[in-house]
């Protein structure tokens, strides 16, 4: 019988337990799975980021974007698709802002971080990239992990990686907003913190009905 695909239940980087499914075969193979499966996130805090990205309403997201450095031509294309890119996310970052999910701040982190990015060269080579909720998942996965880990591969489209070799103190300011999710035992549940901020602010429920 083969055994190769087995599932167990494992400790993510989100500090909640869920069942992951062991593919690669061998040892070794068992050991990078393991090392995976605790450098991400576990399917819930998945759906939970997708869920706050999704379906935003129009909405406006104040940002002081960088001058962009390149040649004068790759500056001006660059910056139309930076233009179009911000239109498309600046509803997704005015959603984040509101939410009361200590995942949002994360992600909307991870945004701040994108938009910070001045070379010509990024925006034009990922001109054709989503942003969506894969990027944002990998990128505050980055951000969570306490040390980088060689089991997730580099990529071009990240900003997290952009910055990690560019500039630490735009990572580290990121880290800072998204403390809510950084050097945390577990993650803690949307609902919690809204429950817990509830009572110390009698006056938001009444300006509703001003
Ligand atoms: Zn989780």
């Amino acid at each position: 019988m083969n055994n190769a695909h087995i599932s167990a239940m494992t400790k993510r980087l989100c500090g909640h337990i869920d069942m992951y499914s062991f593919s690669s075969k061998g040892r070794s193979g068992r050991r990078s799975d393991t090392l995976y499966a605790t450098a991400t996130v576990c399917g819930e805090c998945r759906a939970r980021l997708g869920g706050l990205i999704a379906n935003p309403d129009a909405g406006f997201f104040p940002l002081a974007l960088p001058a962009l450095a390149g040649r004068e031509n790759a500056v001006c294309w660059a910056k139309d698709i930076r233009l179009k890119l911000l239109r498309k996310l600046g509803p997704v970052m005015a959603q984040l802002k509101k939410s009361q999910d200590p995942l949002a701040t994360a992600a909307l982190a991870t945004f701040e971080m994108l938009f910070k990015i001045p070379t010509a060269l990024f925006w034009i080579e990922n001109r054709e990239f989503p942003f969506d909720c894969a990027w944002v998942v990998f990128e505050v996965e980055h951000l969570m992990r306490p040390r980088p880990t060689s089991t997730v591969r580099l990529s071009g489209s990240s900003a997290f990686v952009y910055w990690s070799q560019a500039d630490h103190s735009v990572i580290a300011a990121a880290k800072v907003a998204a403390s809510a999710v950084i050097d945390v035992d577990v993650v803690p549940a949307a609902q919690a913190v809204f429950e817990a901020q509830a009572p110390s602010q009698p006056a938001t429920a009444q300006s509703i009905f001003l």
